[in-house]
């Protein structure tokens, strides 16, 4: 009785409520405030903390400030980038705005590097190129030194802070309220106080970040652990696309941290044990500069014909002493101390031991490119859950397709964020009351929570033997090189260890600032978005982007030129498909060729 009767849940009441405070949240938050509305942003962590704070390389726009440029250039990229499995409607919006928005990006007070004569400083990236791919390389990112993220993100926070955006930090969102008539709001749990509240919305915008953490060697904080899948997945909608994970080519060796692809921007290389370097082999015209799906499998495959380094021949190395100490120490200051923290190497001495490593969740909560959560019905055909969005990396709009662009992921979560509050202001206008709630509908919320509180008696394993298990399992058989076999032995053993998840115990059974039972809230979601990526993985029967199989080398657009839709049912994970959206809004389509760097 006692946590099910209303006196022990406090109800708050705003126009919208947003979940997650990174860039997309932020954006999405100030748009909505500054015209006026009840916003109020829910966080787990204080709001900037999120992980576009560790956003290092910067943000793409075709500004033309170093090499000249034009967001067709920007759009074709994208386009080749995603291997013709990104929407080219939302491609276009998104490369169009992207000028714009990082000129207002600076007016907000984004403290971008600068050019001589004052201009935003860019640097070429992977995968960019000018003259649809005839022009050469691009220079299209732009930088604030080598901590791009950090920078947005304590600008968008502070102007929030200006517009009167209400923020409930270290607040974990724990069950979606929906019905029939679509979204109302969220149960959440204060982590601190130990306490529910629900916040009842007439729009409710998910942007709650990646799940990197599925995997065991991953550039993504401790916090990226999928959680808005997850609440998606249990109000009974799918997730997209989510086979599609990317392993960014230069994580630090063991441990994870990421060396910015702005590092080979700049000039830098990667060298195997022969000190050859290799990627001139593999990539012959945009070398180092290839897309990062392309740079990862070059590195496993050297790896495996044994021209590894270290005692393990198990990673290459990343080479920038050439670029002096310098440019090393204005440009890329934060590599430095990364570099030296974690491997213990002066990199304007020495190289960086490298290797691929788990980095950006392409596939997430399907949206339109207005940020509308989207569904397919009984007839498959899509249609919009009313009052619920999805911005940023939680969500697949989809611009990245099977393989995202490296800056352009900073981009969409401006260019979404914004057009996502646009679109929620539209909604307000037409739906101005609250929606009358069911009485106790926040009991499936609170149930989760006192699940874990009052579980007693068995054997059940601990949550960190568990996490460590998925970790391993999704690192050995979802991995940069996938095999029917692998995956299918895998998908079995994360089956197995669900049930293992279902039987485990937390020993801390305080209410106030208990961080054991918000870990295991965060692995039953992991765990859900493990299950839908390996069985997504499992059923893509090609190789595209980022899903690279030995048993399926090649791309297949006649049986796979489409995107996967998947539920999470009693019986297990439900796939169904849905087209690719070729056509662009204004311009011709970028018809699928071969993609070659
Ligand atoms: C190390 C690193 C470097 C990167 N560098 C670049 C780069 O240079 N350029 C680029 O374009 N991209 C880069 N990326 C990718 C990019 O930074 C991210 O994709 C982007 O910042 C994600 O922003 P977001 O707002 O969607 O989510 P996040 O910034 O991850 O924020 C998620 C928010 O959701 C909240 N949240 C999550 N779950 C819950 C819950 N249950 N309850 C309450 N709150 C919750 C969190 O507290 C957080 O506030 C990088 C990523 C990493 C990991």
């Amino acid at each position: 009785m006692s946590y099910l009767s209303t006196d022990r849940v406090e109800h708050h009441f705003h126009d919208v409520v947003i979940i997650g405070s990174g860039g997309a949240g932020m954006r999405c938050a100030l748009q909505l405030a500054d015209a006026g509305h009840r916003v109020a942003v829910i966080s787990k962590v204080l709001p900037t903390r999120s992980h576009t704070v560790a956003a290092q390389g910067g943000i793409n726009a075709s500004l033309g400030n170093v090499l000249s440029d034009h967001w067709l250039w920007h759009m074709y990229d994208t386009v080749k980038g995603s291997d013709y499995l990104g929407d080219q409607d939302a491609i276009e919006y998104m490369c169009r705005a992207a000028p714009l928005l990082v000129r207002e990006l600076e007016h907000q007070g984004v403290p971008f590097s600068r050019l001589d004569d004052g201009r935003i400083y860019q640097r070429p990236f992977g995968g960019q190129s000018r003259e649809f791919g005839e022009g050469g390389q691009a220079a299209r990112t732009c930088a604030a030194a080598d901590r791009t993220g950090h920078a947005i993100l304590h600008t968008l926070y502070q102007q929030n802070l200006r517009a009167g955006t209400h923020f409930y930090q270290e607040y974990f969102a724990l069950d979606l309220i929906t019905d029939d008539e679509g979204c109302h709001g969220v149960l959440a749990w204060d982590i601190a106080a130990g306490a529910y509240h629900l916040f009842q919305a007439k729009a409710v915008v998910l942007a709650t970040g990646g799940a990197g953490r599925i995997f065991k060697v991953t550039t993504n904080a401790h916090i990226c652990t999928g959680d808005g899948g997850a609440l998606v997945l249990d109000a009974g909608l799918p997730l997209e696309d989510m086979e599609f994970f990317q392993f960014h080519p230069t994580g630090i060796a063991h441990v994870g941290p990421l060396i910015t692809e702005g590092v080979r921007g700049e000039g830098g290389y990667l060298i195997n044990a022969e000190g050859e370097r290799f990627m001139e082999r593999y990539a012959p015209t945009a070398k180092d500069l290839a897309s990062r799906d392309v740079v990862s499998r070059a590195i496993a495959q050297e790896v495996r014909e044994g021209r590894g380094c270290g005692p393990d021949k198990d990673y290459v190395l990343l080479k920038l002493d050439h670029l002096g100490a310098d440019l090393i120490m204005s440009r890329l200051p934060n590599i430095h101390e990364l570099a030296l923290r974690f491997a213990g190497v002066d990199c304007t001495k020495e190289p960086i031991p490298v290797q691929p490593t788990a980095h950006y969740t392409m596939g997430g909560i399907p949206t339109n490119r207005h940020g509308e959560v989207v569904t397919l019905d009984a007839q498959g055909e899509e249609r919009v859950v009313p009052g619920l969005y999805a911005i940023g990396e939680a969500a697949c709009v989809s611009v990245h397709g099977a393989n995202r662009l490296g800056g352009n992921s900073l981009l969409e979560i401006i260019v979404f964020g914004r057009a996502c509050g646009n679109r929620v202001m539209k909604w307000l206008t037409a739906h101005r009351y609250h929606t009358q709630l069911p009485a106790d509908c926040w009991q499936p919320g609170v149930a989760r929570v006192e699940r874990w509180l009052t579980k007693s008696g068995g054997t059940g394993q601990r949550i960190a033997e568990v996490r460590r298990a998925m970790q391993e399992i999704m690192q050995t058989h979802f991995s940069v090189y996938r095999t029917h076999e692998v995956m299918a032995e895998g998908v079995r053993k994360l089956e197995a260890l669900s049930d293992a998840l279902a039987a485990a115990q937390i020993e801390d059974r305080a209410r106030q600032f208990n961080t054991e039972l918000i870990e295991a809230l965060e692995l039953e979601n992991l765990m859900a978005l493990a299950r839908v990526t390996a069985a997504c993985a499992l059923a893509r029967t090609e190789s595209r982007g980022a899903h690279a199989r030995d048993d399926y080398p090649e791309r297949d657009d006649e049986h796979w030129l489409k995107h996967t839709l998947a539920t999470l049912t009693e019986e297990g994970v439900e796939l169904r498909y849905k087209p690719v959206r070729l056509r662009p809004m204004t311009v011709p389509t970028f018809p699928p060729k071969k993609r070659v760097y």
